[in-house]
Order: structure tokens, then C-alpha cells, then sequence
């Protein structure tokens, strides 16, 4: 079975180790964990990344010349809305607003302007997306449609993330093969979702059918974990929050138990400011960034090794019939479990 992975990066200003935004607003994390992490990958095995750019980095001209020099890499967009007109905070302290707490016109609007900026740094109309903190709206994709958009990546399978008292994304169940969000209306006018991939190895084997109905049903929920077989961990295609040991088991896992006759379609997510040491929680120094370098390598030399071939989100979404795939409403995404 032809077998794929993509490596987004969510790309974004100078941070601390806690998060917070450092002022004056700087990027120069992007040149730095290219130049000392990713072109080696690309040159050593063909890797194709998928730069996710937030709009302060849109507006950074060495940043943006830093990642449109890296070869067969796609340019997309990753919305935090301190950094995007109309309404927005540069001098903010932390990028912690999601999109879904904006009114719809404001988040439309944000989105518009994200697109324009983007394509006009880069020459490039960026057609994948995330949203920052994975904070997606059910009005998000239809948006994402209008503007030229073909690919979303803001699903984190397994994860719940509670946006203050009343708005919840709560992914358990949600497998990590490609869907097709459909637009709020129920029209075509939606975008293929590629989720990050995030699972629990001992419960790919469940039927799908059974997922849906503990995704919906915490008691439902609760029976379905103890037919676990083996790893009962959730476990993220990510360095540093996964071993490299972790990571392969759930690529394997992932590869026996995949469903539908669609390519494999995997998607290893981190940040740009992972790269440069106290930029993040991560990477604290230089040998935490070079064991970061080490530990993609591993992961890359296993990929090639194994038949799954790299690249970018637009190019594994080309690869998929869409019309073949799921097709999910954005309000059961944004349902809250019973
Ligand atoms: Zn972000």
C-alpha cells in the first residue's frame, strides 16, 4: 500500500521557554532551526516540509527567504490572530486566543488577511492550513474553502482541549486517516483534513464504527478501553513529546491497522521555535536541538527504509480521492462528548 508522511511545522516568532512572545517581535528561530536541523534532513533524505507560517513571519523578510529556500517544501498558513489584522495585538505577552472566540466575520476576516499576506511575501497562495492552538471554529473550513484553501490540519485525534468554560475540542476516537470536512451547511464546500497523527496503538485495531460511538459516549468510551491491546498510551508523531522508539511503534501500529483503501497518509507536526534552544518549552540548549536533529533522522532513515515516501500536506491531499473519503460535518467536531 502506498504509504506517505508529511512534516508540518508550525512556524512562528522568537518565544520563551514558557511560551510567551519576546519583544521586540523577532523570527530568528526559522533561519536558525533550518540552517541547523532541516536542510541536512532534505539533503540527506528528501524530506518535504510544510512551513505553516504565522503572520508575523509573513512580515519578516529573512524568515520568509529562509523558508522559501528550502527545496520542495510547501508554504502554508497557521492562524494566531494577535498577529493578523483587523484587530490585532502585536505587543501581546502570549499567542494564547483561539479562533473559535472570535465572531465569525472577525475570524473570516483574519483568515482573509493572513492568505493575502502570505501569498504576497512568498508569491505563493498558501492552500494548507492550521489553526494556532488548534483552535478551529465549525465556521473554519467553509472559510478555508472561499479562500483557496485544500487542506486542513487542526484535528489532534485523542486530544481535548477546553477553551474556556463552554467551547471544548474533544478529539478522542477521531482516527488519524484523511476525512473530508464538509462545509457547515452540509455542501461540498469544506477541505480534506489530514490530522496530526496522534493514537493509541493498542486501539487502532477497533472497527471504526465502534470509535465513533466512544467518541460520542464516555461510557461507550470507558467499555472500548479496556479491549486495549498492548500500548495504551496516546502517542503523538512528534520529537521530544515521543521517543523515537514511540514514534516508530506508532507509525507501525498505524500501517498494520490503517482503514480504507486510501495511500497512508501520516503527519509529524512541531514547531519552527522547537529549533533554537529556550525557544520553547523543548529544546533548552544546543545538545537538546541536536538531539532533536538525531532523533528526526531516525525517524526519517525508518520511513525510507519502510516505503513511505515524504511530502507536503497539498501533495498527500492530491494523492487522496476526496470523494472517496469520510465526509464530516464541522459541528461533530465540535460537539462536546456525553
Ligand atoms: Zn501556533
Amino acid at each position: 500500500m502506498e504509504a506517505r508522511v508529511c512534516v508540518s511545522v508550525d512556524t512562528e516568532c522568537d518565544k520563551e521557554a514558557a511560551w510567551n512572545v519576546r519583544h521586540p517581535l523577532s523570527c530568528s528561530n526559522v533561519r536558525h532551526g533550518i540552517e541547523r536541523v532541516l536542510r541536512q534532513t532534505v539533503d540527506a533524505w528528501g524530506v518535504k516540509y510544510t512551513f505553516l507560517l504565522s503572520g508575523e513571519v509573513a512580515s519578516d523578510g529573512e524568515a520568509v527567504e529562509a523558508v522559501c529556500g528550502v527545496d520542495g517544501c510547501e508554504i502554508g498558513a497557521h492562524l494566531h490572530g494577535e498577529f493578523v489584522e483587523p484587530d490585532a495585538d502585536p505587543q501581546c505577552c502570549r499567542t494564547s486566543r483561539p479562533q473559535c472566540s472570535y465572531s465569525a466575520h472577525l475570524e473570516r476576516e483574519k483568515l482573509a488577511t493572513l492568505t493575502r499576506e502570505i501569498e504576497k511575501a512568498t508569491g505563493v497562495r498558501p492552500r494548507s492550513f492550521r489553526a494556532g492552538r488548534f483552535g478551529y471554529s465549525v465556521h473554519t473550513f467553509g472559510f478555508l474553502h472561499e479562500l483557496g484553501y485544500v487542506v486542513d490540519s487542526s484535528i489532534t485525534p485523542f486530544w481535548r482541549q477546553q477553551f474556556g468554560p463552554e467551547v471544548v475540542r474533544d478529539h478522542w476516537g477521531v482516527g488519524c486517516e484523511p476525512f473530508f470536512i464538509v462545509g457547515a451547511d452540509g455542501s461540498g464546500r469544506g477541505v480534506v483534513e489530514i490530522p496530526v497523527t496522534i493514537g493509541i496503538p493498542g486501539l487502532l485495531w477497533m472497527p471504526r464504527r465502534l470509535m465513533e460511538i466512544g467518541r460520542k459516549n464516555r461510557t461507550m468510551r470507558r467499555l472500548l478501553k479496556k479491549f486495549v491491546r498492548g500500548d495504551a498510551r496516546v502517542l503523538w508523531l512528534r520529537p521530544v513529546r515521543s521517543s523515537v522508539k514511540d514514534m516508530i511503534g506508532l507509525m507501525e501500529a498505524v500501517l498494520e491497522w490503517w482503514k480504507g483503501p486510501e495511500p497512508v497518509t501520516l503527519n509529524m507536526m512541531f514547531h519552527s521555535n522547537e529549533l533554537m534552544p529556550g525557544m520553547s518549552p523543548y529544546c533548552q540548549t544546543e545538545e537538546d536541538v541536536e538531539q532533536f536533529g538525531r532523533d528526526l533522522g531516525s525517524v526519517f532513515e525508518w520511513c525510507l527504509a519502510n516505503g513511505v515516501k515524504f511530502g507536503t500536506l497539498s501533495d498527500a491531499a492530491q494523492a487522496l480521492n476526496s470523494g472517496a473519503l469520510r465526509k464530516v460535518r464541522p459541528q461533530e467536531l465540535c460537539q462536546t462528548s456525553r
